[in-house]
């Protein structure tokens, strides 16, 4: 038996795995962990309570931004990071909410990279450039209300009509299932499963958006209909077949989804002590005072630095400016209660 001693515990670093990051893969999670610090943190509150991601669309263009949407993507304007890289960024994402990791992980593991993997080369330039830049949603529809654990027996079709598909059935539990510009739709065929991409105003196309979800709350959730949608020949993807072609995509998204988990591990992690708890003004890293770096009333040295000036501004009145962003603020504020940390009075 090894009489080594094991590393002290790091709440922050639970697996301490940042020993073995190198400099940039530290630099990008970094970088994603300071946009949600910003973006993400001081709303998510709210999102929850409402049940609702009202600023799905200007976060996707952000995280376009970032670089995150098929972040581990090669070519058509993907970041072509590396694996670790984008299981970082899952990670930094799901530490703030499962229902933001989600929204990338849909939108490039699932959406982007059925694309990537199984379209034609015009599919791939016709898509994938705006769906990594965020200015295009993609959602993708394998789950039937009576089939979501075995996919196989799905029920929705596509029947040949001359050179069209046409395709009828409905799909469940849908992420951005209607705030999307296109669906990736599997259906069954005569030979086999396939999968179509469905431009979302297609007629016979509807999306009804999934409200009192128990979990996953800041995310937008939908059922898609398929009444006779019609598509031409191309909408398909050639290269994706049978019912490999679905689950490949979610081994992908599974890739991502298991670095999230320690990111939601991280944060459901309790906070130190207040005995424990010192709060050091001269840092700037946020990750030195968890305690702090959640909360808005700003009473400790952290306020002083740099990172945490730029959230505060930017987290008032809150994305979606005007009255309504501000009694969101108010609303959180109402909530919060007073730390009992000693020296930062930091709110909870
Ligand atoms: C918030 C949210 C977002 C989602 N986003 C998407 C999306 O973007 N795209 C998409 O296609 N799907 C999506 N899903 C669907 C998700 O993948 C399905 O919920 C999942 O596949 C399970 O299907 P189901 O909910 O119908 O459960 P069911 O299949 O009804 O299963 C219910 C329970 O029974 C168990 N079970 C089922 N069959 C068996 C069996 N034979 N033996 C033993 N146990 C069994 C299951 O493990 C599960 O615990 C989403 C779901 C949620 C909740």
């Amino acid at each position: 038996m090894s009489s080594q001693t094991p590393p002290a515990f790091d709440r922050n670093d639970p697996l301490g795995l940042d020993a073995s990051l190198s400099s940039d893969e530290i630099a990008v999670r970094d970088t994603v962990r300071q946009f949600c610090a910003e973006h993400v943190t001081p709303h998510v509150a709210d999102w929850f309570e409402e049940g609702d991601l009202p600023v799905a669309r200007e976060l996707a263009k952000q995280f376009g931004e970032l670089g995150v949407l098929g972040m581990h993507l090669h070519g058509y304007g993907c970041g072509g990071a590396s694996a670790v890289h984008y299981g970082l960024a899952c990670l930094e994402l799901e530490a703030a909410d499962s229902g933001i990791r989600s929204l990338v992980s849909v939108q490039g593991s699932l959406a982007m990279f059925a694309i990537w993997n199984g379209g034609s080369e015009e599919q791939k330039q016709r898509w994938l450039p705006g769906m990594a830049s965020g200015e295009l949603l993609g959602c993708f529809g394998l789950t039937e209300p009576d089939v979501g654990s075995d996919p196989a027996a799905m029920k929705t079709r596509a029947r040949r009509d001359g050179s069209d598909w046409v395709l009828n059935g409905r799909k469940m539990w849908i992420t951005n299932g209607s705030i999307a510009d296109v669906a990736i739709v599997w259906a069954a065929t005569d030979e086999g499963i396939r999968g179509f991409i469905v431009h979302t105003d297609t007629p016979g196309f509807t999306a009804n958006t999934i409200h009192h979800k128990l979990s996953l709350r800041a995310s937008i959730t939908s059922e898609l209909v398929l009444d006779d949608v019609r598509l031409p020949a191309e909408a398909m993807l050639p290269d994706a077949t049978g019912i490999k072609g679905p689950l490949g995509c979610l081994s992908e998204a599974r890739y991502g989804i298991v670095w999230g988990a320690m990111g939601a591990a991280r944060s459901a992690w309790p906070p130190p002590s207040p005995r424990s708890h010192r709060c050091s003004p001269a840092s700037t890293r946020p990750a030195a005072c968890e305690s702090c770096t959640r909360r808005t009333k700003p009473s400790c040295g952290w306020t002083s630095a740099p990172w945490y000036r730029s959230r505060s501004e930017s987290s008032r009145p809150g994305p979606r400016n005007g009255p309504a962003g501000r009694r969101r603020t108010a609303t959180a504020t109402s909530r919060a209660r007073s730390c009992s940390t000693s020296r930062c009075g930091a709110w909870s």
